[in-house]
């Protein structure tokens, strides 16, 4: 199983200063007043994993993830996140499982689109999403449970609810793999 470790951010939303959180086993809370960038850490992870949906992330547009600036301080042209995996026992996919510890980062430049690399090496997106699909994890994994999940997933349709089911039981990657094969 892989285990996240820390998670970095600099320029990502509010967190223009650069940011590490430990991760450590068993349960985390994130607490603070409205306003101060909790939901901002959970979509960091989320990013980090391979989001492509803006919205997805309270955006328009993907740049939308970049520090806007404020009153006092300017804008930012660039926001990176770096996700730290422990890989000890193993279960990273064949491509990424010899390494002991994985370093995914995702960085984007405005107006310049998105960047993945995994300890270092260039990588594509398809690496990462695979990556987290095949740990039960991911962007849109059921992992993460945002506000309005709970009521979707009540008044879904079985085919959706299957899906998220199969998400659950960590086969979701195959799945994925086979539509991209289908499609060749
Ligand atoms: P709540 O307790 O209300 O849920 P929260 O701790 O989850 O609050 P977030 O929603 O994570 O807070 O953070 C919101 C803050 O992040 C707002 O102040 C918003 O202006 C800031 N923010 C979001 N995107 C950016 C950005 N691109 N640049 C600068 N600041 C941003
Ligand atoms: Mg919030």
């Amino acid at each position: 199983m892989l285990h996240f470790t820390r998670l970095r951010l600099v320029g990502f939303k509010s967190f223009v200063e650069p940011a590490e959180l430990m991760i450590e086993p068993g349960l985390t809370g994130v607490v603070g007043p409205n306003g101060c960038g909790k939901s901002n850490v959970v979509e960091a992870l989320r990013w980090v994993m391979g989001e492509t949906s803006a919205k997805q992330l309270r955006g328009e547009d993907m740049d939308d993830v970049i520090f806007g600036g404020t009153a006092s301080r300017p804008p930012r042209n660039v926001a990176e996140v770096t996700l730290l995996l422990d890989n000890r026992e193993g279960g990273a996919p064949a491509l990424f499982n010899a390494a002991q510890e994985l370093e995914v980062t995702r960085r984007i430049a405005r107006g310049d689109g998105s960047l993945y690399r995994v300890n270092g090496k260039d990588v594509r997106a398809r690496d990462v999403q695979l990556l987290f699909a095949d740990s039960a994890t991911g962007a849109r994994s059921t992992a993460m449970v945002s506000q309005g999940r709970v009521s979707a997933l009540i008044a879904a349709k079985p085919a959706q609810r299957r899906a998220l089911l199969e998400e659950a039981a960590g086969i979701g990657g195959l799945y994925s793999r086979r539509h991209e094969a289908e499609l060749r």
